[in-house]
């Protein structure tokens, strides 16, 4: 858990910020009254605040004395502040502060609770600054250093395309567009040959010595333009997190997309989707590949008996051992009620028997609470394999379904797979 270290002399806002931050946050708070305290705080904390809350009015610190040192320590800093001058502003942030709040705000606490968040996660996403001069690229890679942003450097377009090469998870482009060997434009156009906007994102950042350079850089394929003259930190903030918050939004809406909401494994329109290029790259590269059907056996007396809730959990804690179990390239999906199938290629078709009884036997040995205080309960799965590609997807879970059939017939609890092999 992250530790965020809060300086606040007035007991009021001190003590919200614990309340909030203990019911609405996964963070945990550690809160002094001074500027010595938190100095002392920082010395002896054994591991690194992920961020700071600074009250930039405190006793021993009375117009933001407590930021430079804080600061210095790379902690990143929010400022909490009772209101907020022209002068205040300024002061603020020349001194290399992730934001300012307002604490009369309804909301500021949210918030803040929001850039924290975001702090955490900055830390996993990668941003790519290219620029030719050398100055702009420090500037602008520090400020995004203190955003906890995971930052790589290319000072024209090629070494940016070399950049990307090796880092394909970049999430965000930042280009200037005067640069030797390869401008901001023709950059922008050759990612877009590989990346659509809801991959990657491109912000263009140059001078405006030419009016329709705004223009032209989002039609080359750009999200958003800043120009160099009326560089405001705030707003290149601002900029940032929202160009990588539509980035995660999109990303959120494919998963919930392809993805059962109960268990987080794939639904069935993605299973079949995939799992027909699957076949096909099979078909086209001598692949085998295996497909297990699979069913709760009396999964509707586990729901009769206990209720839906509980039902509820065991379809999580199947699915869990399922996920865990199959390997990256296996699709593992919920194709609907308590009923599941899996995928994959290059498993050798004796081992498949061994690995679904080794899962079927897992699931038989697994025990589910109840969460009621007193029922723990167990549950036996049916499996139907077919180590026989067929000619479809579709053919693969008919027949492995008509093994199933004759798994439940059997006795259940078991596990069948066609003699084709
Ligand atoms: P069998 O051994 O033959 O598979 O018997 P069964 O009881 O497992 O099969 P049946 O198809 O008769 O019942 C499946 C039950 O699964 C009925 C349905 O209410 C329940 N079910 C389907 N989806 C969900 C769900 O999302 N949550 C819960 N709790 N139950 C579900
Ligand atoms: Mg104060
Ligand atoms: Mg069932
Ligand atoms: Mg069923």
């Amino acid at each position: 858990m992250h530790h965020i270290l809060i300086v606040e002399d007035s007991i009021f806002f001190g003590k919200l910020l614990l309340k909030k931050f203990s019911e609405e946050s996964p963070f945990h708070p550690v809160w002094v009254k001074t500027k010595a305290e938190a100095l002392i705080k920082i010395q002896e904390a054994e591991q690194p605040f992920l961020a700071a809350i600074l009250d930039f009015n405190l006793p021993d610190a009375p117009a933001g004395e407590i930021i430079d040192p804080v600061v210095d320590h790379g902690i990143p800093s929010i400022i909490y502040t009772g209101s907020v001058s022209e002068d205040i502003r300024k002061l603020v942030w020349t001194k290399k502060v992730v934001d300012y709040v307002i604490k009369n705000d309804l909301f500021s606490i949210e918030y803040i609770i929001g850039v924290l968040t975001r702090l955490e996660k900055n830390s996993g996403t990668k941003i790519l600054v290219v620029e030719d001069s050398k100055f702009f690229r420090k500037v602008v890679s520090d400020l995004l250093i203190i955003h906890r942003y995971q930052v790589l450097n290319a000072s024209n377009g090629v070494e940016a395309l070399e950049v990307l090469g090796e880092n394909p998870d970049i999430k965000l482009v930042l280009t200037d567009f005067n640069m030797p060997e390869m401008d901001g434009f023709a950059l922008t156009q050759k990612i877009r040959e590989q990346y659509k906007k809801d991959q990657l994102a491109i912000i263009g950042i140059s001078s405006n010595e030419n009016e329709l350079l705004a223009a032209n850089f989002i039609k080359s394929g750009a999200n958003d333009f800043i120009i160099k003259q009326s560089f405001l930190t705030e707003e290149f903030y601002c900029r940032i997190t929202q160009a990588i918050e539509l980035l995660e939004h999109i990303h959120a809406l494919r998963e919930a997309s392809i993805k059962d909401f109960l268990t987080k494994l794939y639904n069935r329109r993605y299973f079949f989707d995939a799992g027909n290029k699957m076949h096909a790259l099979a078909k086209r590269q001598n692949h085998s590949m295996v497909c297990a059907m699979m069913d709760i056996d009396h999964f509707k007396s586990v729901n009769d008996t206990y209720g839906h809730d509980v039902g509820d959990l065991v379809l999580k804690q199947v699915s869990g051992i399922l996920n865990n179990r199959m390997r990256e390239s296996d699709i593992v999906a919920r194709l609907g009620g308590e009923e599941f199938c899996v995928l994959g290629t290059n498993m050798d078709p004796k081992e498949a028997f061994r690995i679904f009884e080794d899962l079927r036997q897992q699931i038989e040995n697994t025990v589910v609470d109840c969460m009621d205080g007193e029922n723990k309960i167990s549950v036996t799965i049916s499996i139907g394999i077919t180590t026989d590609n067929q000619d479809s997807i579709d053919s693969m879970t008919k027949v492995a379904d008509g093994l199933l059939y004759q798994a439940k017939e059997g006795g259940r609890n078991r596990v069948i797979v066609d003699q084709t092999n």
